[in-house]
């Protein structure tokens, strides 16, 4: 380009070198990405449809298969953040004037209801305040009286720290003649989940929290029921990016030849694929009884204190990441995250030593 005809200099931040300081990621997500992971997203590219990126990303399908403990066909990674699978799930599965019922205990059941109406869906929310979960009693209430064709419900809560129970949802569906469509991006790989043995019909969640790979891939799961009410559309969905008849022939999930629909994201499928391969990797834990999501502890703000300057005390001072609430347990507590390579006591011990500091530096608000 000729200089003198650029009206618009040169940005002199963008001549100043990439910072990127060393930080302890406690948030309630992104966590840290391991070195493993982080090697895999610097390779050198491939072309997206070269035999060898084909190969990955089969291989991201049985990890995500084994990951969701389910032998679904249509099983896949959204070139996309967690929102990204969500909105698959719902402009999929949703046409306009279809009856949804969302479960709303935090802020992403009022996400997906946002979603859902935006898609032209009935929409009705069952409440229960934030911290509290639904039992199958509210379920079942709920799918009597709204007859909806897919119920949306959070596995992991990862605005108040709240872990969904499953167990007896999917068949509750079943029997109502609903879809289950669930939720995961911040519990799985931390706490149990088995989409066939719970009747899930969808499932997805995303790459960032325990799958300790970089955001921007999100896998996701249809049961046969699921894929074939997206079969018997009669209208188009309203996003050719998301549709997932095209999403599961450049997924080699229809046994057809694979065309090309979207340039991958190829080196967020190197990372997710090493993601994957890690929790294949570990032997998987125990099932966990109470109603609290592992991944992500919520600790009431304490008494008089300030959390945003809790936060910004444990960043400034300790180079930790740790987060408010958010929506309506904003203000409330605090969210700590453990995922992935960052769950380890070494990293337990850190958080909690910093905190101690910051309840004995941080002055009382002026409450
Ligand atoms: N659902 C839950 C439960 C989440 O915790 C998040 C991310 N915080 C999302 C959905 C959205 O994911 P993303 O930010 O990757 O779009």
């Amino acid at each position: 380009m000729a200089s003198n005809l650029l009206h618009i200099l040169p940005p002199q931040r963008l001549l100043r070198p990439l910072a990127v300081p060393e930080r302890l990621l406690l948030g309630p997500g992104p966590s840290n990405v391991p070195p493993r992971i982080l090697a895999a997203s610097s390779r050198q590219l491939l072309g997206h449809m070269h035999p060898e990126v084909l190969q990955v990303m089969d291989d991201i399908k049985v990890g995500i298969q084994y990951a969701f403990q389910t032998q679904n066909k249509l099983t896949l990674a959204i070139s996309g953040t967690g929102h990204c699978a969500m909105e698959a799930a719902f402009l999929n599965l949703v046409e306009h004037g279809d009856t949804v019922l969302v479960a709303v205990n935090g802020i992403w059941g009022q996400r997906a209801a946002d979603i859902a109406r935006r898609l032209g869906a009935s929409v009705h929310e069952l409440l229960k305040p934030p911290g509290e979960y639904f039992t199958p009693w509210d379920i079942e209430e709920g799918l009597i009286q709204h007859k909806p064709s897919v119920l949306f419900i959070t596995h992991g809560e990862s605005s108040t720290g709240v872990l969904q129970p499953l167990e007896g949802l999917g068949k509750l569906c079943h029997r109502h003649g609903c879809l289950l469509l669930v939720d995961a991006v911040a519990s799985l790989g931390g706490a149990p989940i088995f989409m066939d043995q719970q009747e899930i019909d969808i499932l997805y969640s995303g790459s960032q929290k325990v799958l300790n790979a970089p955001p921007g891939s999100a896998p996701i799961s249809f049961s046969e029921q699921a894929r074939e009410k997206i079969l018997r559309r009669k209208t188009n969905p309203p996003s050719f990016y998301l549709d997932m008849r095209w999403l599961a022939n450049y997924w080699g999930c229809d046994g057809e030849a694979r065309r090309y629909h979207h340039t991958a994201p190829i080196s967020s499928f190197f990372s997710l694929r090493e993601g994957l391969a890690m929790l294949a990797e570990l032997v998987s834990g125990s099932r966990q009884a109470k109603a609290r999501l592992p991944t992500i502890t919520t600790v009431r703000v304490p008494e008089g204190y300030d959390w945003k300057e809790i936060t910004a005390f444990l960043m400034d001072n300790h180079a930790i990441e740790i987060s408010g609430g958010l929506g309506p347990s904003l203000g409330k507590v605090l969210r700590i995250g453990l995922m992935g390579c960052n769950s380890t006591s070494r990293n337990v011990d850190r958080v909690l030593h910093a905190l101690r500091d910051a309840l004995r530096c941080c002055r009382r608000s002026r409450l």
